[in-house]
C-alpha cells in the first residue's frame, strides 16, 4: 500500500513550530527582528534566518508563504467581493489563468460544484468592482458568474496553532477595519513596499527603507501610525494551509432565515477551524446566505463539523464545496497598477525555465537582470507589438534585439516562409536561394563583391578576422571598447551589451592567451588608434568597428572618426572591417558605409539580413574573399549555412526594404520618437542624452555628452531601470538595459510613437526629476 505522503507539518521539531507561532503572531517591529526571536528562542540570529529559510524553501513545501505587513482590504478604501463562475468542467483552468491576472485576485480554486471556480476580487476606490468583474469574467470566456458581496463580517483570518496542533486561533476581530484616514500617495508607497515578502537578512527592513528613501526607524514608525489608522491587520507570515497540515478547505454555505443568522454566525465563529465567516448576498438560484470557511485535516472532519454546527443550530439546509484545486492564494496588491505586476504565467513559465537553461535563458539580456523584475514570456508578435503569455500587448522596440525591421510576423515574410517549408528545411547542398540572396548583398552593399553566408553574427565576425589574419599574415586585431562583435574568445574583451549589462570583466574561462593579440582603444578616439599602430608596427592585421556603436547604448561616430580608420589602416596595411550585423540594412539599404561614405575591406552581417532567421554574413573585395575554402586557404563552415527557410526570410525582407521611400519613412518616424522622448524628458526635467541615428536610438541617463564607453557606463543605469519598468508598466517594450539600442520598425505606426511618448511623459513625471 502507498504511504501517505508526508505533510511539511509533521517533519518539524518543537523550536520549529514555536518560531511560527512567533513570526504568525508577534512579529518584532524592529530593525534586527530575527535577532529578537532569536533571544526569545535562545537561538542565535544565523540560526533562527537559518531555519526562516528553510521553512520558505521548496524542499519545506514552502510552508511559510510569505512574510509581510497584511493590510485591511476595505479600510484602504478598496472595495471587494467573492465572485463564483460556472466555467466547463472539463476546461476551468485556462478561465482560472485568465481570472488570476488581476492582482486584485487574491484567492481562486476550483471547487466541486457546478460553481467550480470561486475567487475574490478587491478593486482600487476609484475603480467600479462590478464593471472590473464584467471584464475580468468576459476576458475569462463569459462563463455565467454570481457576485457575492459580504453584507456581515463575523470572523475573518486565523493563525495556524503550530504548538498545540489542532487549534485555531482568531487573530482580528471583524471589527477592525474602520478606517480614521484615506492613505496618500506617500502612505501609497509604503504600502507598496510593505506588502511584499520581506528579505530574509538580519535587516529586512533595510532594502525598504532605502527604496523609499527614508530611515529603517521610519518605516517602523509608520507602520504602528498605520495599525493606528486601521490600514494595517499585522505584520506576520502567512503559511501554506496544505502544509501546515490543513489539508482540507469546505466553503460551507448555510441557507439561514434572517432572524437565525446571528445565532449560527456566532456559533460558527467560535470554532477554531472556522476561519472566516461572512453573511454575503443572494440569488434565486444561491439562497445560501451564511457563508463559512472550514480548515481541518481531512474532509470528514469538515463535514463532521458542519454537522455539528448543524445540530447545534438547527439549520440543516446547506452545502459544502471543497476546493479540488487551488489556482491562487497570496495577498492582493495594493496602490500597484494592474499592469505593474508581473503575470502569473511569465513568472511561472520563467520558474519552470530555470529549472532546465541557465537563468532560464538562452541569451543573458534576455533575463532582465539590468532592470529587475522577470522576464516576460512572449507568446506572439504582430506588427510593431509583442503580446506577453498572458495576452498583455507592448509595443516593441527590441525587435528581436534588431533583425525585424518589418515588424513581426510581416505577411509576405511569413507566406514565402510556409511555402519554402513545404519544399523541406534543409539540404546541406546549394540551392538558387542563396545565390539570390547573396546578389541582394552583393548591390545593395559598396564593400562587398562576393559574401559567405553563415549562421550568427558571431561567426561572421570571427571569420572574417581569420580571413583578415590569413590576408595581411598579421596576428594582431585592434577593437574598441564597448563594441561587441559576439562572444568568440578573442572578442570578449572590454565588449559591450550583455557583458557590460550585467559588470562582468570580461568572460571566465577565456585563456590569457587568447586575447593577447587583441588590442582595445576607446571609441571615438582616432589618437588611441594611431599610437597603437605606431606601438605595434606592421603587426596589425585589422582594425574591427561599428561604425555606429549600437552595444553601449547607442553612440554615433564622431565626425572623421571612420575616414580617420579608412586612412590609417590603408596607410598601415591593415584591414578595416566594419560589423554591420546590426547597422547593416537598417540605416540604409546599404549600411552605415553607404551613409559615411566609408568603404571597408571587410563587412559583417546579420540580424536584418535573415529577417528574423539565423543568418550572418561576412563579404568583401574578390581578391580577399578569395581566399576562403574551398577556393582558399582559410577554412570555414557550416551545416545549417545558406539554409533554404533563412535565405527565403532573407530574400524577403530585403525585397521589401528596396522600395522607394522605406528608409525615409523610417527616418521620420523614428526622428519623432526620439524629439517625443527627449521633450517628454526635458519636461519632467530628467537629465537625458539622447541618440539616435536613422531607426536606432538610445535614451542615456546622463547630463553629459555619450561619445564612448567610459562616459556610457557614467549613466544613471538604475534611474534607466525605473524608467524601464515604468514604460512596461504603460505597454512599451524597451531593451531591458541602459546599454542596449533601441529599434523601430516600418509596422510602428504614428500612433505608436504617440502612445509611446505618452507613456514616456508619465514615466519621465515618476521619476522625479
Ligand atoms: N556584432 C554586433 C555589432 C552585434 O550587435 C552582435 C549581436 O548583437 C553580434 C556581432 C553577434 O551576433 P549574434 O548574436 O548573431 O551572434
Amino acid at each position: 500500500m502507498a504511504k501517505a505522503k508526508e505533510t511539511t507539518a509533521e517533519q518539524l521539531d518543537t523550536v520549529d513550530r514555536r518560531l511560527l507561532d512567533i513570526l504568525q503572531r508577534d512579529f518584532p517591529p524592529t530593525t534586527q527582528p530575527f535577532a529578537a526571536i532569536g533571544e526569545r528562542l535562545g537561538l542565535s540570529e544565523e540560526e533562527v534566518l537559518a531555519r526562516v529559510r528553510r521553512l520558505k524553501s521548496a524542499d519545506k513545501g514552502r510552508l511559510i508563504r510569505q512574510i509581510s505587513a497584511i493590510f485591511d482590504t476595505t479600510a484602504l478604501g478598496y472595495k471587494s467581493t467573492l465572485v463564483a463562475m460556472q466555467a466547463p468542467q472539463n476546461d476551468v483552468d485556462r478561465p482560472a489563468a485568465a481570472i488570476n491576472r488581476h492582482p486584485g485576485v487574491s484567492h481562486n480554486y476550483q471547487r466541486d460544484h457546478t460553481w467550480n471556480l470561486w475567487f475574490t476580487l478587491a478593486v482600487a476606490p476609484q475603480d467600479d468592482l462590478q464593471a472590473t468583474a464584467e471584464a475580468l469574467v468576459d476576458e475569462a470566456g463569459g462563463y455565467p458568474y454570481r457576485l457575492f458581496p459580504a453584507l456581515r463580517v463575523f470572523k475573518i483570518g486565523m493563525q495556524l496553532d503550530m504548538e498545540a496542533a489542532g487549534d485555531i486561533a482568531p487573530l482580528d476581530s471583524p471589527q477592525a477595519s474602520r478606517p480614521t484616514s484615506a492613505p496618500t500617495s506617500r502612505d501609497a508607497a509604503f504600502i507598496r513596499e510593505l506588502q511584499e515578502d520581506i528579505e530574509i537578512v538580519s535587516e529586512p527592513f533595510a532594502g525598504m527603507a532605502d527604496r523609499l528613501g527614508v530611515s529603517q526607524e521610519e518605516v517602523l514608525a509608520w507602520l504602528q501610525e498605520a495599525k493606528a489608522a486601521g490600514w494595517l491587520r499585522r505584520f506576520a507570515a502567512i503559511l501554506h494551509h496544505r502544509e501546515a497540515g490543513y489539508v482540507a478547505n469546505g466553503m460551507v454555505a448555510w441557507r439561514v432565515p434572517d432572524g437565525s443568522i446571528e445565532r449560527l454566525a456566532t456559533f460558527a465563529a467560535s470554532l477554531p477551524q472556522v476561519s472566516h465567516c461572512y453573511q454575503r448576498r443572494t440569488y434565486p438560484d444561491w439562497p445560501y446566505s451564511l457563508f463559512t470557511m472550514i480548515h481541518a485535516r481531512s474532509k470528514d472532519a469538515c463535514r463532521a463539523l458542519a454537522q455539528q454546527i448543524s445540530q447545534e443550530t438547527g439549520v440543516n439546509d446547506y452545502v459544502i464545496l471543497f476546493s479540488t484545486k487551488e489556482y491562487k492564494k497570496t495577498r492582493p496588491k495594493y496602490f500597484v497598477p494592474a499592469e505593474e505586476v508581473t503575470t502569473s504565467r511569465s513568472q511561472s513559465l520563467h520558474a519552470e525555465a530555470q529549472r532546465y537553461m541557465p537563468g532560464g535563458v538562452n541569451s543573458p539580456v534576455r533575463a532582465f537582470r539590468a532592470v529587475g523584475g522577470e522576464p516576460l514570456f512572449i507568446a506572439k508578435g504582430e506588427g510593431s507589438c509583442i503580446y506577453d503569455a498572458d495576452g498583455r500587448r507592448y509595443i516593441d522596440y527590441v525587435l528581436s534585439w534588431g533583425p525585424l525591421i518589418l515588424g513581426h510576423a510581416h505577411p509576405q515574410v511569413i507566406g514565402a516562409l510556409k511555402e519554402a517549408a513545404e519544399r523541406g528545411i534543409s539540404y546541406g547542398a546549394p540551392t538558387a536561394l542563396e545565390t539570390e540572396l547573396a546578389k541582394q548583398v552583393v548591390e545593395a552593399v559598396p564593400s562587398i563583391e562576393m559574401v559567405r553566408f553563415v549562421s550568427s553574427g558571431t561567426e561572421a565576425t570571427m571569420s572574417a578576422l581569420r580571413l583578415a589574419r590569413a590576408f595581411t599574415g598579421r596576428s594582431k586585431i585592434i577593437k574598441f571598447e564597448g563594441c561587441y562583435h559576439g562572444h568568440a574568445d578573442f572578442l570578449l574583451v572590454r565588449a559591450g551589451s550583455g557583458v557590460t549589462t550585467l559588470g562582468l570583466p570580461d568572460s571566465a574561462g577565456v585563456p590569457q592567451g587568447m586575447a593577447q593579440d587583441t588590442l582595445v582603444a576607446p571609441y571615438n578616439d582616432l589618437q588611441a588608434v594611431d599610437r597603437l599602430f605606431s606601438e605595434n608596427r606592421g603587426e596589425i592585421a585589422a582594425v574591427i568597428v561599428e561604425p555606429v556603436a549600437g552595444n553601449m547604448g547607442v553612440i554615433p561616430p564622431e565626425p572623421g572618426f571612420l575616414e580617420g580608420l579608412r586612412e590609417v589602416t590603408k596607410a598601415e596595411g591593415a584591414l578595416l572591417i566594419f560589423d554591420e550585423v546590426i547597422t547593416g540594412f537598417r540605416l540604409a539599404y546599404g549600411g552605415a558605409q553607404s551613409l559615411y561614405g566609408v568603404t571597408p575591406d571587410l563587412t559583417c552581417l546579420g540580424k536584418v539580413v535573415g529577417g528574423g532567421l539565423p543568418v550572418g554574413a561576412y563579404g568583401g573585395r574578390r581578391e580577399i574573399m578569395e581566399m576562403v575554402a574551398p577556393l582558399g586557404p582559410v577554412y570555414q563552415a557550416g551545416t545549417l549555412s545558406g539554409n533554404p527557410l533563412c535565405m527565403t526570410a532573407g530574400i524577403e525582407t530585403l525585397k521589401l526594404l528596396a522600395e522607394p521611400g522605406v528608409y525615409q519613412r523610417l527616418e521620420e518616424r523614428s526622428a519623432r520618437l526620439a524629439d517625443g522622448l527627449r521633450a517628454a524628458a526635458e519636461a519632467a526635467r530628467t537629465a537625458v542624452f539622447q541618440t539616435r541615428v536613422g531607426s536606432m536610438f538610445c535614451t542615456f541617463f546622463s547630463a553629459e555628452r555619450v561619445v564612448d564607453h567610459a562616459s556610457a557606463k557614467r549613466s544613471d543605469s538604475n534611474k534607466y531601470a525605473r524608467f524601464f519598468r515604468a514604460m512596461l508598466a504603460n505597454g512599451v517594450y524597451l531593451a531591458p538595459s541602459q546599454f542596449e539600442a533601441g529599434f523601430l520598425s516600418l509596422a510602428h505606426s504614428e500612433q505608436d510613437i504617440e502612445r509611446t511618448v505618452e507613456a514616456a511623459e508619465a514615466a519621465f513625471a515618476g521619476l522625479g526629476g
